[in-house]
Protein backbone atom coordinates (compact mmCIF):
# COMPACT_ATOMS: atom_id res chain seq x y z
CA UNK A 1 0.00 0.00 0.00
CA UNK A 2 1.40 3.72 -0.87
CA UNK A 3 1.95 5.83 1.93
CA UNK A 4 2.02 9.85 2.13
CA UNK A 5 2.45 12.68 4.38
CA UNK A 6 -1.04 14.03 3.27
CA UNK A 7 -3.72 12.80 1.21
CA UNK A 8 -5.90 15.52 -0.49
CA UNK A 9 -9.33 14.40 -1.76
CA UNK A 10 -10.25 17.29 -4.60
CA UNK A 11 -8.73 19.28 -6.89
CA UNK A 12 -10.56 22.60 -6.52
CA UNK A 13 -9.22 25.95 -5.37
CA UNK A 14 -8.95 24.23 -1.77
CA UNK A 15 -7.22 21.20 -2.66
CA UNK A 16 -5.17 22.16 -5.26
CA UNK A 17 -3.48 25.16 -2.84
CA UNK A 18 -3.35 22.67 -0.09
CA UNK A 19 -1.35 19.73 -2.20
CA UNK A 20 0.75 21.99 -3.74
CA UNK A 21 1.75 23.73 -0.51
CA UNK A 22 2.37 20.72 1.34
CA UNK A 23 4.55 19.36 -1.13
CA UNK A 24 6.54 22.64 -1.52
CA UNK A 25 7.22 21.79 2.13
CA UNK A 26 8.60 18.71 1.66
CA UNK A 27 5.67 16.57 2.49
CA UNK A 28 4.82 13.44 0.06
CA UNK A 29 1.60 14.52 -1.30
CA UNK A 30 -1.50 12.29 -3.06
CA UNK A 31 -4.26 14.26 -4.54
CA UNK A 32 -7.10 12.34 -5.26
CA UNK A 33 -10.08 13.55 -8.07
CA UNK A 34 -13.01 12.06 -9.77
CA UNK A 35 -13.62 14.50 -12.42
CA UNK A 36 -11.46 13.95 -15.97
CA UNK A 37 -10.70 17.60 -15.54
CA UNK A 38 -8.69 19.36 -12.51
CA UNK A 39 -10.82 22.32 -10.48
CA UNK A 40 -13.71 21.19 -9.30
CA UNK A 41 -16.65 24.51 -9.06
CA UNK A 42 -13.82 26.76 -9.26
CA UNK A 43 -12.41 26.10 -12.84
CA UNK A 44 -15.36 23.78 -14.19
CA UNK A 45 -18.53 24.67 -13.06
CA UNK A 46 -19.03 27.92 -10.94
CA UNK A 47 -16.54 30.63 -10.23
CA UNK A 48 -14.02 30.78 -14.07
CA UNK A 49 -17.35 29.64 -16.43
CA UNK A 50 -19.55 32.01 -14.53
CA UNK A 51 -17.26 35.12 -14.82
CA UNK A 52 -15.80 34.28 -18.29
CA UNK A 53 -19.52 34.39 -19.23
CA UNK A 54 -19.94 37.42 -18.03
CA UNK A 55 -17.70 39.01 -19.89
CA UNK A 56 -18.71 36.75 -23.22
CA UNK A 57 -21.98 38.64 -22.38
CA UNK A 58 -20.72 42.12 -22.20
CA UNK A 59 -18.88 41.63 -25.31
CA UNK A 60 -22.08 40.52 -27.42
CA UNK A 61 -24.36 43.23 -25.94
CA UNK A 62 -22.16 45.84 -26.15
CA UNK A 63 -23.45 47.24 -22.89
CA UNK A 64 -20.61 49.39 -21.91
CA UNK A 65 -19.29 50.17 -25.42
CA UNK A 66 -22.94 51.87 -26.10
CA UNK A 67 -22.50 55.36 -25.12
CA UNK A 68 -18.84 56.00 -26.52
CA UNK A 69 -19.80 57.18 -29.40
CA UNK A 70 -23.42 58.33 -28.92
CA UNK A 71 -26.67 56.57 -28.13
CA UNK A 72 -27.10 55.55 -32.54
CA UNK A 73 -24.40 53.19 -32.43
CA UNK A 74 -25.42 49.59 -31.78
CA UNK A 75 -22.39 47.81 -30.67
CA UNK A 76 -24.27 44.76 -29.90
CA UNK A 77 -23.44 41.79 -31.94
CA UNK A 78 -24.99 38.41 -33.09
CA UNK A 79 -23.92 35.21 -30.90
CA UNK A 80 -25.35 31.86 -30.87
CA UNK A 81 -24.97 29.64 -27.77
CA UNK A 82 -21.45 28.27 -29.31
CA UNK A 83 -20.27 31.38 -29.52
CA UNK A 84 -21.78 32.58 -26.53
CA UNK A 85 -19.80 29.33 -24.68
CA UNK A 86 -16.65 29.17 -26.48
CA UNK A 87 -14.33 31.46 -24.58
CA UNK A 88 -15.82 30.01 -21.22
CA UNK A 89 -14.62 26.40 -22.24
CA UNK A 90 -11.48 27.87 -23.55
CA UNK A 91 -10.64 29.61 -20.01
CA UNK A 92 -11.75 26.58 -18.06
CA UNK A 93 -10.26 23.53 -20.16
CA UNK A 94 -6.75 26.37 -20.22
CA UNK A 95 -7.25 27.08 -16.05
CA UNK A 96 -7.81 23.17 -15.68
CA UNK A 97 -4.16 22.15 -17.48
CA UNK A 98 -2.77 24.94 -15.51
CA UNK A 99 -3.80 23.35 -12.43
CA UNK A 100 -2.64 19.51 -13.31
CA UNK A 101 0.67 20.96 -14.36
CA UNK A 102 0.93 23.11 -10.94
CA UNK A 103 0.81 19.33 -8.84
CA UNK A 104 2.83 17.92 -11.47
CA UNK A 105 5.73 20.43 -11.15
CA UNK A 106 5.30 20.55 -7.25
CA UNK A 107 5.66 15.95 -7.44
CA UNK A 108 2.14 16.13 -6.13
CA UNK A 109 0.93 12.63 -7.34
CA UNK A 110 -2.33 12.62 -8.39
CA UNK A 111 -4.94 9.64 -8.44
CA UNK A 112 -7.83 9.67 -11.05
CA UNK A 113 -10.99 8.25 -9.40
CA UNK A 114 -13.82 8.85 -6.45
CA UNK A 115 -12.14 8.82 -2.76
CA UNK A 116 -13.89 6.86 -0.09
CA UNK A 117 -12.67 6.36 3.59
CA UNK A 118 -11.89 2.83 4.63
CA UNK A 119 -10.53 3.60 7.84
CA UNK A 120 -9.32 6.84 9.48
CA UNK A 121 -5.77 6.77 7.78
CA UNK A 122 -7.11 4.29 4.68
CA UNK A 123 -8.62 5.80 0.75
CA UNK A 124 -9.89 3.60 -1.61
CA UNK A 125 -9.68 4.87 -4.82
CA UNK A 126 -12.35 3.72 -7.39
CA UNK A 127 -12.66 4.62 -11.46
CA UNK A 128 -13.97 2.57 -14.17
CA UNK A 129 -10.60 2.39 -15.84
CA UNK A 130 -7.88 1.68 -13.35
CA UNK A 131 -8.08 -1.06 -10.36
CA UNK A 132 -9.08 -0.40 -7.56
CA UNK A 133 -6.63 0.96 -5.02
CA UNK A 134 -5.97 1.74 -1.51
CA UNK A 135 -3.73 4.80 0.06
CA UNK A 136 -2.38 5.43 3.61
CA UNK A 137 -1.93 8.72 4.92
CA UNK A 138 -0.76 10.40 7.94
CA UNK A 139 -3.06 13.49 7.22
CA UNK A 140 -6.08 13.42 5.59
CA UNK A 141 -7.79 17.23 3.89
CA UNK A 142 -10.99 16.80 2.99
CA UNK A 143 -11.52 19.42 -0.03
CA UNK A 144 -14.67 17.66 -2.08
CA UNK A 145 -16.70 21.10 -2.46
CA UNK A 146 -20.59 21.19 -3.04
CA UNK A 147 -22.91 20.40 -5.59
CA UNK A 148 -26.46 21.85 -6.02
CA UNK A 149 -29.36 21.58 -4.24
CA UNK A 150 -32.07 19.38 -6.00
CA UNK A 151 -35.75 20.30 -4.22
CA UNK A 152 -37.82 16.61 -5.02
CA UNK A 153 -40.66 19.31 -6.69
CA UNK A 154 -38.74 20.65 -9.25
CA UNK A 155 -37.78 18.07 -12.51
CA UNK A 156 -34.57 18.61 -13.42
CA UNK A 157 -33.41 16.81 -16.37
CA UNK A 158 -30.54 19.09 -17.88
CA UNK A 159 -32.53 19.99 -21.10
CA UNK A 160 -34.51 22.53 -20.11
CA UNK A 161 -34.70 22.69 -16.69
CA UNK A 162 -31.05 23.40 -14.90
CA UNK A 163 -29.40 23.88 -12.25
CA UNK A 164 -25.88 26.00 -11.45
CA UNK A 165 -23.99 22.88 -13.74
CA UNK A 166 -26.14 21.93 -16.27
CA UNK A 167 -26.85 25.81 -17.17
CA UNK A 168 -23.23 25.21 -18.43
CA UNK A 169 -24.52 23.10 -20.90
CA UNK A 170 -26.83 24.12 -23.25
CA UNK A 171 -27.16 24.01 -26.47
CA UNK A 172 -29.38 25.83 -28.13
CA UNK A 173 -30.27 29.72 -26.65
CA UNK A 174 -33.76 30.38 -24.40
CA UNK A 175 -35.87 33.52 -25.26
CA UNK A 176 -36.92 33.60 -21.89
CA UNK A 177 -35.89 32.19 -18.56
CA UNK A 178 -37.11 32.16 -14.99
CA UNK A 179 -34.73 31.86 -11.73
CA UNK A 180 -35.43 30.51 -8.46
CA UNK A 181 -33.34 32.53 -5.95
CA UNK A 182 -31.68 35.87 -5.16
CA UNK A 183 -28.69 35.17 -4.20
CA UNK A 184 -25.01 35.31 -5.76
CA UNK A 185 -25.45 33.03 -8.42
CA UNK A 186 -29.19 33.41 -9.07
CA UNK A 187 -28.63 37.25 -9.94
CA UNK A 188 -25.05 37.03 -11.71
CA UNK A 189 -26.90 34.15 -14.41
CA UNK A 190 -30.04 36.74 -14.18
CA UNK A 191 -27.96 40.12 -15.16
CA UNK A 192 -25.95 37.91 -17.58
CA UNK A 193 -28.79 36.34 -19.78
CA UNK A 194 -30.48 39.13 -19.38
CA UNK A 195 -27.14 41.20 -21.28
CA UNK A 196 -27.50 38.83 -24.02
CA UNK A 197 -31.60 39.61 -24.76
CA UNK A 198 -33.05 36.72 -22.92
CA UNK A 199 -35.96 37.48 -21.35
CA UNK A 200 -35.63 36.91 -17.48
CA UNK A 201 -38.18 36.01 -14.75
CA UNK A 202 -36.49 36.32 -11.18
CA UNK A 203 -38.58 34.38 -8.50
CA UNK A 204 -37.64 35.48 -5.10
CA UNK A 205 -39.20 34.02 -1.70
CA UNK A 206 -37.97 37.72 0.04
CA UNK A 207 -38.37 40.89 -1.31
CA UNK A 208 -34.60 41.95 -1.28
CA UNK A 209 -31.65 40.56 -3.23
CA UNK A 210 -28.61 39.85 -1.92
CA UNK A 211 -29.45 40.09 1.81
CA UNK A 212 -25.81 40.05 3.09
CA UNK A 213 -25.39 42.82 1.23
CA UNK A 214 -25.81 46.74 2.38
CA UNK A 215 -29.64 47.18 1.62
CA UNK A 216 -28.75 50.62 -0.42
CA UNK A 217 -26.67 48.81 -2.66
CA UNK A 218 -28.63 45.66 -3.32
CA UNK A 219 -31.85 47.96 -3.62
CA UNK A 220 -29.80 49.85 -6.32
CA UNK A 221 -28.71 46.39 -7.96
CA UNK A 222 -32.47 45.14 -7.93
CA UNK A 223 -33.61 48.76 -9.73
CA UNK A 224 -30.41 48.10 -12.68
CA UNK A 225 -31.39 44.58 -12.74
CA UNK A 226 -35.39 45.59 -13.48
CA UNK A 227 -34.56 48.06 -15.64
CA UNK A 228 -32.37 45.70 -18.01
CA UNK A 229 -35.52 44.01 -17.92
CA UNK A 230 -35.44 41.47 -15.80
CA UNK A 231 -39.11 40.81 -14.21
CA UNK A 232 -39.03 40.05 -10.41
CA UNK A 233 -41.72 37.88 -8.40
CA UNK A 234 -41.09 38.90 -4.69
CA UNK A 235 -42.35 37.13 -1.69
CA UNK A 236 -43.04 34.17 -3.96
CA UNK A 237 -42.18 30.95 -5.02
CA UNK A 238 -43.54 28.32 -7.42
CA UNK A 239 -46.48 25.70 -7.01
CA UNK A 240 -46.15 23.87 -10.77
CA UNK A 241 -44.17 23.05 -13.42
CA UNK A 242 -45.76 21.58 -16.47
CA UNK A 243 -42.92 20.48 -19.04
CA UNK A 244 -44.64 19.42 -22.79
CA UNK A 245 -43.11 16.63 -23.99
CA UNK A 246 -42.63 18.97 -27.04
CA UNK A 247 -39.38 20.87 -26.52
CA UNK A 248 -40.54 23.76 -28.63
CA UNK A 249 -43.21 24.48 -26.52
CA UNK A 250 -42.99 26.09 -23.61
CA UNK A 251 -42.66 25.04 -19.39
CA UNK A 252 -45.88 26.12 -17.64
CA UNK A 253 -44.88 27.53 -14.32
CA UNK A 254 -47.47 28.62 -11.93
CA UNK A 255 -46.14 30.65 -8.96
CA UNK A 256 -47.89 31.19 -5.47
CA UNK A 257 -49.74 33.91 -5.91
CA UNK A 258 -51.67 32.10 -8.79
CA UNK A 259 -49.81 33.59 -11.93
CA UNK A 260 -49.12 31.23 -14.81
CA UNK A 261 -45.75 31.97 -16.80
CA UNK A 262 -44.33 30.49 -20.11
CA UNK A 263 -40.65 30.27 -20.16
CA UNK A 264 -38.12 28.49 -22.34
CA UNK A 265 -35.65 27.45 -19.64
CA UNK A 266 -35.80 27.31 -15.92
CA UNK A 267 -32.98 27.59 -13.58
CA UNK A 268 -32.89 26.43 -9.99
CA UNK A 269 -29.68 28.52 -7.80
CA UNK A 270 -31.01 28.48 -4.67
CA UNK A 271 -28.73 26.45 -2.22
CA UNK A 272 -25.84 24.03 -2.28
CA UNK A 273 -24.81 21.19 0.02
CA UNK A 274 -21.50 19.85 0.97
CA UNK A 275 -19.93 16.88 -1.18
CA UNK A 276 -19.78 14.00 1.52
CA UNK A 277 -22.16 11.61 0.20
CA UNK A 278 -19.58 9.11 -1.17
CA UNK A 279 -16.94 9.60 1.09
CA UNK A 280 -17.89 6.77 3.79
CA UNK A 281 -17.25 9.56 6.67
CA UNK A 282 -18.41 6.64 9.11
CA UNK A 283 -15.58 4.28 8.39
CA UNK A 284 -13.02 7.60 9.18
CA UNK A 285 -15.08 8.13 12.71
CA UNK A 286 -16.81 11.47 11.09
CA UNK A 287 -20.44 12.86 10.68
CA UNK A 288 -22.19 15.30 8.49
CA UNK A 289 -23.90 18.48 10.04
CA UNK A 290 -26.92 20.05 8.67
CA UNK A 291 -26.20 19.94 4.59
CA UNK A 292 -24.13 17.26 4.37
CA UNK A 293 -21.29 19.53 5.78
CA UNK A 294 -18.07 18.92 7.91
CA UNK A 295 -17.65 20.80 10.95
CA UNK A 296 -13.84 22.05 11.69
CA UNK A 297 -12.40 23.88 14.36
CA UNK A 298 -9.97 26.82 14.00
CA UNK A 299 -7.52 24.97 12.24
CA UNK A 300 -9.91 23.12 10.04
CA UNK A 301 -9.08 20.18 12.15
CA UNK A 302 -12.56 17.89 12.02
CA UNK A 303 -13.81 15.47 15.19
CA UNK A 304 -10.91 13.29 14.16
CA UNK A 305 -7.60 15.96 14.76
CA UNK A 306 -5.48 14.34 11.98
CA UNK A 307 -8.33 14.52 9.29
CA UNK A 308 -9.24 18.10 8.04
CA UNK A 309 -11.67 19.67 5.90
CA UNK A 310 -11.65 22.80 3.86
CA UNK A 311 -13.36 24.94 1.40
CA UNK A 312 -17.17 24.37 0.20
CA UNK A 313 -17.67 21.31 2.39
CA UNK A 314 -17.45 23.05 5.25
CA UNK A 315 -20.12 25.71 4.39
CA UNK A 316 -19.56 29.73 5.20
CA UNK A 317 -18.13 31.56 3.37
CA UNK A 318 -17.77 28.96 0.34
CA UNK A 319 -15.71 31.14 -2.27
CA UNK A 320 -13.29 29.92 -4.25
CA UNK A 321 -10.96 32.79 -2.67
CA UNK A 322 -11.20 31.83 1.04
CA UNK A 323 -10.79 28.37 0.26
CA UNK A 324 -7.61 28.29 -1.06
CA UNK A 325 -6.22 30.25 1.86
CA UNK A 326 -8.31 27.58 4.16
CA UNK A 327 -6.22 25.01 2.30
CA UNK A 328 -3.33 26.83 2.97
CA UNK A 329 -3.54 27.08 6.42
CA UNK A 330 -4.78 23.64 7.30
CA UNK A 331 -1.45 22.74 5.67
CA UNK A 332 0.35 25.09 7.94
CA UNK A 333 -1.12 24.06 10.87
CA UNK A 334 -0.75 20.28 10.37
CA UNK A 335 2.96 20.67 9.16
CA UNK A 336 3.79 23.53 11.27
CA UNK A 337 4.80 25.58 8.70
CA UNK A 338 4.56 28.45 10.67
CA UNK A 339 3.99 30.81 7.66
CA UNK A 340 0.20 31.31 7.99
CA UNK A 341 -1.76 31.10 11.88
CA UNK A 342 -5.22 32.14 10.51
CA UNK A 343 -6.98 33.12 7.61
CA UNK A 344 -8.14 36.69 8.18
CA UNK A 345 -11.98 36.88 9.01
CA UNK A 346 -11.92 40.21 7.09
CA UNK A 347 -12.40 39.72 3.37
CA UNK A 348 -14.34 40.95 0.52
CA UNK A 349 -16.64 39.39 -1.40
CA UNK A 350 -16.85 40.11 -4.96
CA UNK A 351 -20.69 39.80 -6.68
CA UNK A 352 -19.50 39.83 -10.86
CA UNK A 353 -23.59 40.90 -11.54
CA UNK A 354 -23.70 43.53 -14.36
CA UNK A 355 -23.17 45.85 -12.77
CA UNK A 356 -20.71 44.38 -10.13
CA UNK A 357 -20.94 44.05 -6.21
CA UNK A 358 -18.11 44.47 -4.13
CA UNK A 359 -18.06 45.07 -0.36
CA UNK A 360 -15.94 44.59 2.83
CA UNK A 361 -16.67 45.36 6.51
CA UNK A 362 -19.79 46.19 8.13
CA UNK A 363 -22.87 47.15 6.37
CA UNK A 364 -24.70 50.03 7.61
CA UNK A 365 -27.43 48.26 9.17
CA UNK A 366 -24.18 46.07 11.12
CA UNK A 367 -23.32 49.07 12.50
CA UNK A 368 -26.39 50.49 13.40
CA UNK A 369 -26.93 46.82 14.96
CA UNK A 370 -23.41 47.22 16.89
CA UNK A 371 -24.47 50.72 18.24
CA UNK A 372 -21.61 51.93 16.41
CA UNK A 373 -21.53 56.58 16.28
CA UNK A 374 -21.40 55.74 12.61
CA UNK A 375 -21.39 58.16 9.82
CA UNK A 376 -21.13 57.68 5.47
CA UNK A 377 -19.73 59.17 2.37
CA UNK A 378 -20.91 58.61 -0.94
CA UNK A 379 -18.94 58.72 -4.21
CA UNK A 380 -21.16 58.17 -7.86
CA UNK A 381 -19.38 56.62 -10.92
CA UNK A 382 -21.22 60.02 -12.80
CA UNK A 383 -18.54 62.23 -10.93
CA UNK A 384 -15.50 60.05 -11.78
CA UNK A 385 -13.64 61.28 -14.84
CA UNK A 386 -12.08 57.57 -15.51
CA UNK A 387 -15.39 56.34 -15.79
CA UNK A 388 -16.74 59.01 -18.39
CA UNK A 389 -13.57 58.14 -20.83
CA UNK A 390 -13.31 54.51 -20.30
CA UNK A 391 -17.29 53.68 -20.87
CA UNK A 392 -20.87 54.67 -21.00
CA UNK A 393 -20.45 54.10 -17.15
CA UNK A 394 -22.35 56.10 -14.82
CA UNK A 395 -24.27 53.93 -13.32
CA UNK A 396 -23.17 52.93 -9.77
CA UNK A 397 -21.55 54.38 -6.40
CA UNK A 398 -19.72 53.53 -3.51
CA UNK A 399 -20.27 54.06 0.09
CA UNK A 400 -17.92 54.00 2.78
CA UNK A 401 -18.81 53.70 6.45
CA UNK A 402 -16.30 54.84 9.30
CA UNK A 403 -17.06 55.92 13.28
CA UNK A 404 -18.12 58.98 13.39
CA UNK A 405 -15.25 60.14 16.29
CA UNK A 406 -12.10 57.87 15.26
CA UNK A 407 -12.64 58.32 11.70
CA UNK A 408 -11.77 54.37 10.98
CA UNK A 409 -13.41 53.21 8.15
CA UNK A 410 -15.04 50.20 8.70
CA UNK A 411 -17.08 49.10 5.89
CA UNK A 412 -16.96 50.05 1.65
CA UNK A 413 -19.48 48.95 -0.20
CA UNK A 414 -19.61 49.52 -4.39
CA UNK A 415 -22.06 49.23 -7.42
CA UNK A 416 -20.53 49.67 -10.43
CA UNK A 417 -18.04 48.49 -12.89
CA UNK A 418 -14.52 46.82 -12.03
CA UNK A 419 -16.14 47.02 -8.18
CA UNK A 420 -14.70 43.45 -7.81
CA UNK A 421 -11.27 45.21 -8.73
CA UNK A 422 -11.09 48.50 -6.77
CA UNK A 423 -12.14 47.22 -3.54
CA UNK A 424 -9.19 45.55 -2.72
CA UNK A 425 -7.62 49.18 -1.69
CA UNK A 426 -10.78 49.46 0.87
CA UNK A 427 -9.81 45.89 2.18
CA UNK A 428 -6.91 48.05 3.36
CA UNK A 429 -8.47 50.46 4.85
CA UNK A 430 -10.76 48.17 6.73
CA UNK A 431 -8.26 44.85 7.87
CA UNK A 432 -5.47 47.92 8.79
CA UNK A 433 -8.22 49.88 10.54
CA UNK A 434 -7.09 53.26 8.73
CA UNK A 435 -9.09 56.45 8.38
CA UNK A 436 -10.85 58.70 6.11
CA UNK A 437 -7.49 60.98 6.60
CA UNK A 438 -5.74 58.22 5.26
CA UNK A 439 -7.68 58.33 2.02
CA UNK A 440 -7.51 62.14 1.62
CA UNK A 441 -3.88 62.10 2.00
CA UNK A 442 -3.08 59.60 -0.23
CA UNK A 443 -2.20 60.34 -3.91
CA UNK A 444 -3.70 58.12 -6.60
CA UNK A 445 -2.90 57.62 -9.97
CA UNK A 446 -5.62 60.40 -12.15
CA UNK A 447 -7.90 59.70 -13.79
CA UNK A 448 -8.30 56.00 -12.04
CA UNK A 449 -11.88 54.69 -10.41
CA UNK A 450 -10.00 54.88 -7.14
CA UNK A 451 -11.14 58.89 -7.51
CA UNK A 452 -14.53 57.06 -6.30
CA UNK A 453 -12.65 56.83 -2.31
CA UNK A 454 -11.23 60.53 -2.34
CA UNK A 455 -15.14 62.03 -3.89
CA UNK A 456 -16.84 59.22 -1.01
CA UNK A 457 -13.77 60.73 1.86
CA UNK A 458 -14.81 64.35 1.04
CA UNK A 459 -18.36 63.32 1.38
CA UNK A 460 -18.40 61.85 4.59
CA UNK A 461 -16.20 64.45 6.42
CA UNK A 462 -18.84 67.05 4.95
CA UNK A 463 -21.64 64.64 6.77
CA UNK A 464 -19.81 64.63 9.67
CA UNK A 465 -19.46 67.95 10.21
CA UNK A 466 -22.76 68.62 9.03
CA UNK A 467 -22.19 70.37 5.68
CA UNK A 468 -21.23 69.78 2.38
CA UNK A 469 -18.07 69.96 -0.02
CA UNK A 470 -18.61 71.06 -3.40
C1 LIG B 1 -21.95 29.54 -10.30
C2 LIG B 1 -20.90 29.79 -9.24
C3 LIG B 1 -20.20 30.98 -9.23
C4 LIG B 1 -19.22 31.21 -8.26
N1 LIG B 1 -18.53 32.40 -8.29
C5 LIG B 1 -17.56 32.63 -7.37
C6 LIG B 1 -16.81 33.83 -7.41
O1 LIG B 1 -17.02 34.69 -8.26
N2 LIG B 1 -15.82 34.03 -6.51
C7 LIG B 1 -15.54 33.08 -5.54
O2 LIG B 1 -14.62 33.30 -4.74
N3 LIG B 1 -16.25 31.92 -5.48
C8 LIG B 1 -17.24 31.68 -6.36
N4 LIG B 1 -17.96 30.51 -6.32
C9 LIG B 1 -17.67 29.55 -5.24
C10 LIG B 1 -16.44 28.71 -5.56
O3 LIG B 1 -16.55 28.11 -6.82
C11 LIG B 1 -16.28 27.66 -4.49
O4 LIG B 1 -16.30 28.30 -3.22
C12 LIG B 1 -14.97 26.91 -4.62
O5 LIG B 1 -14.88 26.28 -5.88
C13 LIG B 1 -14.85 25.86 -3.52
O6 LIG B 1 -13.64 25.20 -3.67
P1 LIG B 1 -13.43 23.74 -3.12
O7 LIG B 1 -12.02 23.39 -3.45
O8 LIG B 1 -13.87 23.66 -1.72
O9 LIG B 1 -14.44 22.81 -3.94
P2 LIG B 1 -14.65 22.56 -5.48
O10 LIG B 1 -14.13 23.67 -6.30
O11 LIG B 1 -16.07 22.20 -5.65
O12 LIG B 1 -13.75 21.27 -5.77
C14 LIG B 1 -14.05 20.04 -5.18
C15 LIG B 1 -13.43 18.94 -6.02
O13 LIG B 1 -13.53 17.71 -5.31
C16 LIG B 1 -13.84 16.67 -6.21
N5 LIG B 1 -14.47 15.57 -5.46
C17 LIG B 1 -15.64 15.59 -4.78
N6 LIG B 1 -15.86 14.41 -4.17
C18 LIG B 1 -14.80 13.62 -4.48
C19 LIG B 1 -14.44 12.28 -4.16
N7 LIG B 1 -15.20 11.52 -3.36
N8 LIG B 1 -13.29 11.79 -4.67
C20 LIG B 1 -12.49 12.54 -5.47
N9 LIG B 1 -12.78 13.81 -5.81
C21 LIG B 1 -13.91 14.35 -5.32
C22 LIG B 1 -14.78 17.35 -7.20
O14 LIG B 1 -14.84 16.61 -8.41
C23 LIG B 1 -14.13 18.72 -7.35
O15 LIG B 1 -13.19 18.73 -8.40
C24 LIG B 1 -18.94 30.23 -7.28
C25 LIG B 1 -19.64 29.02 -7.29
C26 LIG B 1 -20.62 28.80 -8.25
C27 LIG B 1 -21.35 27.48 -8.24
Amino acid sequence: MKQFDLVVIGSGPAGEKAAVKAAYFGNSVALIEKESQFGGAGTQTGTIPSKTLKESALHFSGVYEKGIYGLDFNFSRKATVDDFMFRKNLVSQAVGIEIEDNLKRHKVEVFSGEAQFTSPHTIKISSESTDEQIIEAKYILIATGSYPFHPSHIPFDGNRIHDSNTILSIDKFPSSMMIIGAGVIACEYATIYAAMGVKVFLINNRSTVLSFADSEISEALKAEMERSGVTFHDDSDITSLEVPVDDNMPLIITLTEGQKIEVDMFLFAAGRNGNTNSLHLDKAGLAVEKRELIKVNEHFQTTVPHIYAVGDVIGFPALASTSMDQGRMAVAHMFEAGDLDTVSNIFPFGIYTIPEISMVGMTEKEAKDANIDYCVGRSYYKNISRARIQMDNNIGFMKLIFDKKTMVVIGIHILGQLATEIIHYGLTLVKDKRTVNDIISTVFNYPTLHDLYKYAAYDGLGNQVGYTIK
